[in-house]
């Protein structure tokens, strides 16, 4: 009933108190103010400061992160505490709590909160579970955003088609990779690869086909590396190589004509054809000197590839 106080009888109903417990807390309880708010009042706004707790006798709350459009991520029900945390540890409030509809609150001072949580055993334990819900929804808030952020991190790293690492990746990790290169030389060589004739496949077969056979490609190159090795699709159809521990150009020359037959020997077969495509690369390769800016190891690998292509196509060359 709207404005009676809110009795030991009423708080036994609302399991807050057991009934033998009810009757010497009533004259705490009856001192406690009663508030009615509107569908959409604010009962608590966020990441201010709070010293009282409140529980809910009518209607519903939602608790948002944003009081506007934000996504809700909890609510109170009749019976419920909140605001609880803030009022007992003094931290400003963490959530907006809104009234999804016209709905009764009972305010609890901390010193009130605190006296009840001392008498009553039923109330304490109530209190506990209302903290470690929290405790516990909070905790499921923050492992399903950290997969968010992983997952966002993850599109932001790799190229959408073929599932190679992409520019993005290249230019937050060339330069960790180029400082263990200054601290000792691990021979690591950049091999710039490019499909031969790869505008063809997309005139004769369409740019479908072609993607196809991008995707074949990379994952010929990423079957052929060394775990700790690095495959990054740095343009349209082409893509970088970056292998480490080639100490001469002997075993560079053996790793680039690895990435070739890998390609080589993996004939493409296009969705609903019967047809196998014969795909070949060309590869260019160079060392990377010490002190050397990752884009002028690149350039040569690049010259290298263009020697390659010069050259007859489907074959290596070291800068
Ligand atoms: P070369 O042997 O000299 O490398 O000849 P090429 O035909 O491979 O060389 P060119 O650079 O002229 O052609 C590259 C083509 O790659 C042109 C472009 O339309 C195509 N291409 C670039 N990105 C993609 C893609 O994501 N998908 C498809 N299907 N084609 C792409
Ligand atoms: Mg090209
Ligand atoms: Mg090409």
């Amino acid at each position: 009933m709207p404005g009676a106080p809110f009795s030991g009888g009423d708080a036994v109903r609302l399991g807050l108190l057991s009934s033998a417990e009810a009757p010497a807390l009533e004259p705490l309880l009856e001192r406690c103010i009663q508030r009615q708010v509107e569908a959409g009042a604010v009962v608590l706004a966020g990441n201010t400061a709070n010293n009282a707790a409140a529980i809910l006798l009518e209607g519903s709350l939602a608790v948002l992160l944003q009081p506007d459009g934000g996504a809700q991520v909890g609510s109170v029900a009749v019976g419920e505490l909140v605001g609880e945390v803030s009022a007992l540890t003094g931290s400003p409030t963490s959530a907006w709590v809104i009234a999804s509809e016209p709905s009764r609150l009972l305010e609890l001072e901390r010193e009130t909160l605190l006296e009840l949580a001392n008498r009553s055993h039923q109330f304490a334990v109530r209190m506990l579970e209302t903290v470690c819900g929290r405790l516990y929804s909070s905790n499921l808030r923050a492992l399903s955003s950290d997969a968010a952020s992983r997952e966002f991190q993850r599109k932001a790293y790799f190229d959408q088609l073929t599932g190679l690492k992409n520019r993005t990746w290249l230019s937050q990790h060339l330069p960790a990779l180029l400082d263990t290169q200054q601290h000792s030389d691990e021979g690591l060589h950049f091999f710039m690869v490019d499909i031969d004739h790869f505008k063809r496949f997309n005139d004769t077969w369409g740019h479908a086909a072609g993607d196809q056979v991008l995707v074949a490609v990379g994952e010929a190159l990423v079957s052929a590396i060394r775990p700790g090795d690095h495959v990054v699709r740095v343009g349209g159809e082409e893509i970088l190589v970056l292998a480490n521990q080639l100490p001469d150009n002997a075993q560079a020359t053996a790793v680039g004509e690895r990435l070739r037959q890998a390609v080589e020997q993996r004939q493409v077969q296009l969705d609903g054809s019967d047809e196998l495509l014969q795909v070949t690369i060309s590869v260019g390769g160079a060392r990377h000197q010490p002190g050397e800016a990752g884009e002028a190891t690149q350039a040569r690998a690049d010259e290298a590839l263009y020697a390659a292509k010069n050259g007859g196509r489907n074959r290596v060359e070291l800068a």
